[in-house]
């Protein structure tokens, strides 16, 4: 039996000593055995047009504070821009390492502070740099009415694959106020390498 199956579709409300009251609803957008969660920030369905953002889990950055990459800023800027709106929607997908799982980011990463970056760790440890999928999340949106939506993205690949399932998407950019080097090395190798839109830096 399918784990998931009785689960999916499931919300709860917590009440966030930071965030305020927030609907988690549990959805399946990658391959975690045990699902992803849809964070509902009040009444998005009200919006003609609500703010949508979708994060990758990164326990490094999110649970350990790992100076390495800018997940846990990213996260609270997402949930900073949605509460100030007062509705909203955030994907919490878990796609740890771009999707490569939380061993090869282990691996990858023990190369990264020897100075190789992101692209190359993840072809040295044999997986693939980038292998999220986001159509689902586009579809989930689809079939939920949210035809329109403000995307907080700097990827192109999330824009295209929700645009490929008919949302349409005005994209919003979503930048650390004040990166670090190993940040600003980040956002440089995004760029390069994955075709982010990320300032020079
Ligand atoms: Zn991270």
């Amino acid at each position: 039996m399918n784990y998931l199956e009785g689960f999916v579709g499931a919300s709860t409300s917590i009440n966030s000593k930071k965030w305020g009251p927030l609907t988690m609803e549990v959805a399946s957008f990658t391959p975690a055995l045990d699902g992803d969660l849809v964070v509902h920030v009040g009444d998005p369905l009200e919006r003609k047009s609500p703010l949508v953002r979708i994060h990758s889990a990164c326990v490094f950055s999110e649970v350990f504070g790992s100076d390495f990459c800018d997940c846990a800023e990213q996260l609270e800027l997402a949930m900073e821009a949605l509460t100030h709106e007062g509705a909203g929607l955030l994907f919490y997908l878990r796609f740890e390492a771009r999707g490569a799982g939380l061993a090869a980011k282990v691996k990858a990463t023990a190369l990264e502070i020897r100075g190789v970056d992101t692209f190359e760790s993840r072809i040295a440890v044999g997986v693939s740099p980038e292998s999220r999928d986001f159509a689902p999340v586009g579809r989930y949106l689809f079939e939920k009415g949210f035809k329109n939506i403000r995307l907080l993205t700097n990827n192109p690949l999330k824009v295209a694959h929700l645009e490929g399932t008919g949302v349409h998407v005005l994209r919003q950019p979503l930048l650390s106020s004040d990166p670090n080097e190993n940040v600003k090395a980040l956002y440089r190798t995004k760029a390069a390498k994955f075709s982010h839109w990320l300032p020079n830096v």
